[in-house]
Protein backbone atom coordinates (compact mmCIF):
# COMPACT_ATOMS: atom_id res chain seq x y z
CA UNK A 1 0.00 0.00 0.00
CA UNK A 2 1.14 3.38 -0.67
CA UNK A 3 1.09 6.10 1.38
CA UNK A 4 2.55 9.94 1.05
CA UNK A 5 4.92 11.50 3.55
CA UNK A 6 5.17 15.47 3.69
CA UNK A 7 7.50 16.19 6.43
CA UNK A 8 7.11 20.13 5.45
CA UNK A 9 9.38 23.11 7.46
CA UNK A 10 10.66 23.90 11.30
CA UNK A 11 9.92 20.97 13.67
CA UNK A 12 7.99 18.70 10.77
CA UNK A 13 11.14 16.92 9.10
CA UNK A 14 12.32 15.91 12.88
CA UNK A 15 8.92 14.81 13.87
CA UNK A 16 7.91 12.86 10.41
CA UNK A 17 11.22 10.99 10.63
CA UNK A 18 10.68 9.75 13.94
CA UNK A 19 7.01 8.50 12.70
CA UNK A 20 8.14 7.23 9.69
CA UNK A 21 10.94 5.14 12.16
CA UNK A 22 7.32 3.90 13.91
CA UNK A 23 5.82 2.69 11.61
CA UNK A 24 8.50 0.87 10.00
CA UNK A 25 8.92 -0.91 13.48
CA UNK A 26 5.25 -2.29 13.65
CA UNK A 27 4.41 -2.46 9.43
CA UNK A 28 6.96 -3.47 6.79
CA UNK A 29 4.15 -3.61 3.41
CA UNK A 30 3.98 0.24 3.72
CA UNK A 31 5.48 2.07 0.52
CA UNK A 32 6.37 5.65 1.84
CA UNK A 33 7.06 7.80 -0.22
CA UNK A 34 7.84 11.35 0.28
CA UNK A 35 6.82 14.66 -1.09
CA UNK A 36 7.45 18.57 -0.62
CA UNK A 37 5.29 21.22 0.51
CA UNK A 38 6.06 24.24 2.45
CA UNK A 39 8.39 26.99 2.69
CA UNK A 40 11.31 24.77 2.04
CA UNK A 41 9.64 23.21 -1.06
CA UNK A 42 8.86 27.25 -2.22
CA UNK A 43 12.74 27.81 -1.68
CA UNK A 44 14.02 24.76 -3.16
CA UNK A 45 10.94 24.46 -6.72
CA UNK A 46 9.41 28.03 -6.66
CA UNK A 47 6.13 26.52 -5.59
CA UNK A 48 5.00 26.08 -2.46
CA UNK A 49 2.77 22.88 -3.50
CA UNK A 50 4.61 21.01 -5.87
CA UNK A 51 2.83 19.73 -8.86
CA UNK A 52 4.62 16.55 -8.41
CA UNK A 53 2.98 16.74 -4.56
CA UNK A 54 -0.58 17.38 -5.85
CA UNK A 55 -0.34 14.66 -8.14
CA UNK A 56 1.00 12.09 -5.79
CA UNK A 57 -1.79 13.03 -3.18
CA UNK A 58 -4.11 11.88 -6.06
CA UNK A 59 -2.96 8.45 -6.29
CA UNK A 60 -3.25 7.63 -2.36
CA UNK A 61 -5.34 6.93 -0.10
CA UNK A 62 -3.12 8.71 2.82
CA UNK A 63 -0.87 11.01 3.73
CA UNK A 64 1.16 11.66 6.54
CA UNK A 65 1.86 15.70 7.02
CA UNK A 66 4.49 17.77 9.38
CA UNK A 67 3.68 21.47 9.31
CA UNK A 68 4.65 24.36 7.72
CA UNK A 69 5.90 28.07 7.93
CA UNK A 70 4.21 30.27 6.22
CA UNK A 71 5.61 33.00 4.14
CA UNK A 72 8.37 35.20 5.83
CA UNK A 73 7.49 38.41 4.33
CA UNK A 74 4.18 39.04 2.94
CA UNK A 75 3.48 37.67 -0.12
CA UNK A 76 0.24 38.65 -2.10
CA UNK A 77 0.31 35.55 -4.41
CA UNK A 78 0.61 33.16 -1.36
CA UNK A 79 -2.28 30.76 -0.55
CA UNK A 80 -2.06 28.34 2.10
CA UNK A 81 -1.69 25.31 0.27
CA UNK A 82 -2.96 23.48 3.08
CA UNK A 83 -6.13 25.26 2.51
CA UNK A 84 -5.74 24.32 -1.23
CA UNK A 85 -5.58 20.52 -0.60
CA UNK A 86 -8.60 20.92 1.74
CA UNK A 87 -10.61 22.27 -0.76
CA UNK A 88 -9.27 20.57 -4.05
CA UNK A 89 -9.85 16.78 -2.25
CA UNK A 90 -12.94 17.96 -0.31
CA UNK A 91 -11.63 17.42 3.36
CA UNK A 92 -14.48 17.73 5.12
CA UNK A 93 -13.98 16.72 8.35
CA UNK A 94 -11.21 17.08 10.82
CA UNK A 95 -11.04 14.77 13.71
CA UNK A 96 -8.90 15.23 16.36
CA UNK A 97 -8.62 12.58 19.10
CA UNK A 98 -7.87 14.13 22.75
CA UNK A 99 -6.62 11.89 25.40
CA UNK A 100 -4.45 12.04 28.57
CA UNK A 101 -1.89 9.68 27.80
CA UNK A 102 -0.46 9.80 31.33
CA UNK A 103 -2.10 10.75 35.02
CA UNK A 104 0.45 13.58 35.86
CA UNK A 105 0.80 14.88 31.81
CA UNK A 106 -2.15 18.20 31.38
CA UNK A 107 -4.77 18.54 34.13
CA UNK A 108 -8.03 17.03 33.23
CA UNK A 109 -8.35 13.24 32.71
CA UNK A 110 -9.90 13.11 28.98
CA UNK A 111 -11.03 10.95 26.30
CA UNK A 112 -12.41 12.52 23.89
CA UNK A 113 -12.94 12.56 19.63
CA UNK A 114 -13.65 15.78 18.11
CA UNK A 115 -15.24 15.70 14.81
CA UNK A 116 -14.68 19.61 13.17
CA UNK A 117 -16.74 20.51 10.11
CA UNK A 118 -13.89 22.20 7.94
CA UNK A 119 -15.10 23.75 4.58
CA UNK A 120 -17.76 26.35 5.67
CA UNK A 121 -19.56 28.06 9.15
CA UNK A 122 -17.30 30.99 10.06
CA UNK A 123 -14.40 30.20 7.65
CA UNK A 124 -16.10 31.06 4.15
CA UNK A 125 -13.86 34.05 4.14
CA UNK A 126 -16.62 36.51 2.91
CA UNK A 127 -16.32 39.60 5.29
CA UNK A 128 -18.42 43.07 3.55
CA UNK A 129 -18.10 46.50 4.74
CA UNK A 130 -21.13 48.27 6.15
CA UNK A 131 -21.91 51.83 7.39
CA UNK A 132 -19.39 52.10 10.45
CA UNK A 133 -18.48 47.94 10.95
CA UNK A 134 -17.68 44.90 8.51
CA UNK A 135 -20.29 41.66 8.29
CA UNK A 136 -18.76 37.81 8.08
CA UNK A 137 -20.71 35.70 6.33
CA UNK A 138 -21.02 32.22 8.33
CA UNK A 139 -22.32 29.13 6.42
CA UNK A 140 -24.10 26.32 7.48
CA UNK A 141 -25.54 23.79 4.78
CA UNK A 142 -27.61 20.43 5.36
CA UNK A 143 -24.74 18.71 3.05
CA UNK A 144 -22.68 19.44 5.15
CA UNK A 145 -24.09 18.22 8.33
CA UNK A 146 -25.30 15.63 7.32
CA UNK A 147 -21.86 14.47 6.10
CA UNK A 148 -19.90 15.33 9.01
CA UNK A 149 -22.60 13.87 11.54
CA UNK A 150 -22.98 10.62 9.61
CA UNK A 151 -18.76 10.95 9.32
CA UNK A 152 -18.94 11.63 13.24
CA UNK A 153 -21.37 8.08 13.43
CA UNK A 154 -19.09 5.78 11.28
CA UNK A 155 -16.16 6.91 13.48
CA UNK A 156 -18.13 5.72 16.55
CA UNK A 157 -18.96 2.47 15.34
CA UNK A 158 -15.46 1.59 13.92
CA UNK A 159 -13.95 3.23 17.41
CA UNK A 160 -16.55 1.46 19.89
CA UNK A 161 -17.46 5.12 21.06
CA UNK A 162 -21.05 5.26 22.71
CA UNK A 163 -22.20 8.73 22.39
CA UNK A 164 -22.39 11.34 20.10
CA UNK A 165 -22.68 14.77 21.37
CA UNK A 166 -23.80 17.38 18.91
CA UNK A 167 -22.15 20.96 20.22
CA UNK A 168 -23.83 24.27 18.91
CA UNK A 169 -25.35 27.66 19.62
CA UNK A 170 -28.62 27.38 18.52
CA UNK A 171 -30.36 29.46 21.20
CA UNK A 172 -28.83 32.38 19.67
CA UNK A 173 -28.07 30.96 16.20
CA UNK A 174 -31.68 29.49 15.68
CA UNK A 175 -31.92 29.29 11.80
CA UNK A 176 -28.51 27.74 11.11
CA UNK A 177 -27.06 26.31 14.22
CA UNK A 178 -30.43 24.90 14.59
CA UNK A 179 -30.34 23.51 11.44
CA UNK A 180 -27.23 21.95 12.39
CA UNK A 181 -29.01 20.52 15.57
CA UNK A 182 -32.07 19.06 13.45
CA UNK A 183 -29.89 17.43 10.65
CA UNK A 184 -27.88 15.50 14.08
CA UNK A 185 -31.09 13.90 15.56
CA UNK A 186 -32.07 12.81 12.20
CA UNK A 187 -29.12 11.02 10.87
CA UNK A 188 -28.32 10.17 14.63
CA UNK A 189 -31.70 8.74 14.89
CA UNK A 190 -31.51 4.80 15.00
CA UNK A 191 -27.72 4.64 14.67
CA UNK A 192 -27.52 2.61 17.56
CA UNK A 193 -25.06 5.39 18.78
CA UNK A 194 -26.48 7.42 22.21
CA UNK A 195 -27.05 11.27 20.64
CA UNK A 196 -27.37 14.23 23.14
CA UNK A 197 -26.49 18.22 22.58
CA UNK A 198 -25.23 20.86 24.44
CA UNK A 199 -24.44 24.43 23.88
CA UNK A 200 -20.78 25.46 22.98
CA UNK A 201 -20.39 27.14 26.33
CA UNK A 202 -21.54 24.37 28.51
CA UNK A 203 -19.50 22.01 26.02
CA UNK A 204 -16.39 24.19 27.10
CA UNK A 205 -16.80 23.96 30.68
CA UNK A 206 -18.00 20.09 30.28
CA UNK A 207 -14.13 19.78 29.00
CA UNK A 208 -13.05 20.64 32.44
CA UNK A 209 -16.02 20.38 35.04
CA UNK A 210 -17.69 16.31 33.68
CA UNK A 211 -14.65 15.43 30.81
CA UNK A 212 -15.72 11.38 31.26
CA UNK A 213 -19.73 12.61 30.72
CA UNK A 214 -18.16 13.41 27.01
CA UNK A 215 -17.32 10.82 24.17
CA UNK A 216 -17.65 12.06 20.88
CA UNK A 217 -17.93 15.61 19.94
CA UNK A 218 -19.54 16.92 16.66
CA UNK A 219 -19.15 20.58 16.26
CA UNK A 220 -18.98 23.03 13.73
CA UNK A 221 -15.68 24.92 12.45
CA UNK A 222 -15.25 27.48 14.85
CA UNK A 223 -16.47 26.22 17.90
CA UNK A 224 -14.30 22.83 17.18
CA UNK A 225 -11.35 25.30 16.09
CA UNK A 226 -11.45 26.70 19.45
CA UNK A 227 -12.28 23.22 22.09
CA UNK A 228 -9.61 21.37 20.09
CA UNK A 229 -7.10 23.59 21.33
CA UNK A 230 -8.64 23.86 24.65
CA UNK A 231 -8.87 20.11 25.18
CA UNK A 232 -5.19 19.40 24.12
CA UNK A 233 -4.18 21.87 26.53
CA UNK A 234 -6.07 20.30 28.76
CA UNK A 235 -4.84 16.83 28.39
CA UNK A 236 -0.72 17.22 28.06
CA UNK A 237 -0.23 20.11 25.43
CA UNK A 238 0.19 20.28 21.44
CA UNK A 239 3.08 17.29 22.15
CA UNK A 240 0.25 14.86 22.20
CA UNK A 241 -2.47 15.90 19.52
CA UNK A 242 -2.90 14.28 16.51
CA UNK A 243 -5.55 14.65 13.61
CA UNK A 244 -6.74 14.11 10.79
CA UNK A 245 -8.26 15.94 7.83
CA UNK A 246 -10.60 13.42 6.21
CA UNK A 247 -12.78 13.58 3.31
CA UNK A 248 -14.01 10.84 0.87
CA UNK A 249 -10.78 9.77 -1.19
CA UNK A 250 -7.65 11.07 0.73
CA UNK A 251 -7.28 11.76 4.26
CA UNK A 252 -4.98 14.06 5.37
CA UNK A 253 -2.18 12.97 8.78
CA UNK A 254 -0.88 15.55 10.88
CA UNK A 255 0.03 16.61 14.28
CA UNK A 256 -1.83 19.79 15.62
CA UNK A 257 1.33 21.45 16.45
CA UNK A 258 2.62 23.98 14.09
CA UNK A 259 6.58 24.02 12.55
CA UNK A 260 7.54 25.52 16.04
CA UNK A 261 10.82 27.58 14.43
CA UNK A 262 11.13 28.75 17.80
CA UNK A 263 12.54 25.29 18.64
CA UNK A 264 12.95 23.91 14.89
CA UNK A 265 16.72 22.63 14.63
CA UNK A 266 16.93 21.95 17.79
CA UNK A 267 16.16 18.28 18.26
CA UNK A 268 14.19 19.23 21.36
CA UNK A 269 10.61 18.48 19.61
CA UNK A 270 7.80 16.07 21.08
CA UNK A 271 7.67 13.48 18.07
CA UNK A 272 4.70 11.83 19.83
CA UNK A 273 1.57 13.83 18.22
CA UNK A 274 3.72 12.48 14.98
CA UNK A 275 3.39 9.41 16.17
CA UNK A 276 -0.33 9.01 16.88
CA UNK A 277 -1.04 10.62 14.14
CA UNK A 278 1.11 7.64 11.97
CA UNK A 279 -1.20 5.59 14.60
CA UNK A 280 -4.92 7.05 13.46
CA UNK A 281 -2.77 6.90 9.82
CA UNK A 282 -2.39 2.62 10.31
CA UNK A 283 -6.11 2.30 11.59
CA UNK A 284 -7.24 4.11 8.91
CA UNK A 285 -5.81 1.46 6.78
CA UNK A 286 -6.66 -1.37 8.34
CA UNK A 287 -3.82 -1.70 10.37
CA UNK A 288 -5.59 -1.76 13.87
CA UNK A 289 -3.38 -4.02 15.27
CA UNK A 290 -0.06 -2.03 14.42
CA UNK A 291 -1.77 1.06 15.40
CA UNK A 292 -2.49 -0.32 18.79
CA UNK A 293 0.94 -1.18 19.22
CA UNK A 294 1.98 2.61 18.78
CA UNK A 295 -0.21 4.34 20.69
CA UNK A 296 0.47 1.68 23.69
CA UNK A 297 4.09 2.34 23.11
CA UNK A 298 3.58 6.18 24.01
CA UNK A 299 1.69 5.13 27.17
CA UNK A 300 4.70 2.71 28.21
CA UNK A 301 7.20 5.15 27.71
CA UNK A 302 5.53 7.60 29.28
CA UNK A 303 4.79 6.07 32.44
CA UNK A 304 8.72 4.68 32.48
CA UNK A 305 8.83 8.38 33.00
CA UNK A 306 10.57 9.06 29.57
CA UNK A 307 9.56 12.87 28.90
CA UNK A 308 10.82 15.80 26.42
CA UNK A 309 11.00 18.62 27.84
CA UNK A 310 7.54 20.01 26.58
CA UNK A 311 6.15 17.54 28.99
CA UNK A 312 8.26 18.37 31.73
CA UNK A 313 11.37 15.86 31.08
CA UNK A 314 14.69 16.22 30.56
CA UNK A 315 14.96 14.35 27.06
CA UNK A 316 15.64 15.05 23.61
CA UNK A 317 13.55 13.68 20.36
CA UNK A 318 16.09 11.06 19.78
CA UNK A 319 16.58 9.94 23.39
CA UNK A 320 13.20 10.14 23.81
CA UNK A 321 12.54 8.24 20.47
CA UNK A 322 15.03 5.49 21.72
CA UNK A 323 13.09 4.78 24.67
CA UNK A 324 10.17 4.52 22.47
CA UNK A 325 11.56 2.06 19.92
CA UNK A 326 12.78 0.07 22.73
CA UNK A 327 9.63 -0.26 24.42
CA UNK A 328 8.02 -0.96 20.44
CA UNK A 329 9.99 -3.66 20.18
CA UNK A 330 8.69 -5.04 23.28
CA UNK A 331 5.50 -5.43 22.58
P1 LIG B 1 3.24 27.85 13.26
O1 LIG B 1 3.34 29.29 12.89
O2 LIG B 1 3.88 26.95 12.24
O3 LIG B 1 1.85 27.41 13.62
P2 LIG B 1 3.88 28.27 16.01
O4 LIG B 1 5.18 28.25 16.75
O5 LIG B 1 3.12 29.52 15.95
O6 LIG B 1 4.13 27.64 14.57
P3 LIG B 1 3.12 25.78 17.11
O7 LIG B 1 4.11 25.15 16.23
O8 LIG B 1 1.82 25.15 17.19
O9 LIG B 1 2.87 27.25 16.70
O10 LIG B 1 3.81 25.85 18.55
C1 LIG B 1 3.38 26.63 19.64
C2 LIG B 1 4.39 26.43 20.75
O11 LIG B 1 4.34 25.10 21.25
C3 LIG B 1 5.81 26.65 20.26
O12 LIG B 1 6.38 27.68 21.00
C4 LIG B 1 6.54 25.37 20.46
O13 LIG B 1 7.73 25.58 21.17
C5 LIG B 1 5.61 24.47 21.25
N1 LIG B 1 5.48 23.17 20.55
C6 LIG B 1 4.66 22.89 19.51
N2 LIG B 1 4.81 21.63 19.12
C7 LIG B 1 5.76 21.07 19.90
C8 LIG B 1 6.36 19.77 19.96
N3 LIG B 1 6.03 18.77 19.12
N4 LIG B 1 7.31 19.57 20.91
C9 LIG B 1 7.67 20.55 21.76
N5 LIG B 1 7.12 21.78 21.75
C10 LIG B 1 6.19 22.06 20.83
Amino acid sequence: MRVAIIPGDGIGPEVISEAVRAIEAVSADLEMEEAEMGLGAFQRTGSYLPDKTLELLRDVPAALFGAITSPLTYDPAYRSPLLRIRKEFDLYANIRPVRRWHGDLGLVDLDVIIVRENTEGMYTGAERDVAGGVVTERLVTARACERLVDRAVRLSHEQGRRRVTCVHKSNVLRRSDGLFRKVFYERTEGSGIEANDMLVDAAAAALISKPRELDVLVTLNLYGDILSDEAAALAGGLGFAPSVNMGDELALFEPTHGSAPDIAGRGVANPTAAILSAAMMLRHLGKAKEASKLEAAVETTLSLGHRTRDAGGRLGTREFMASYLEVLGTL
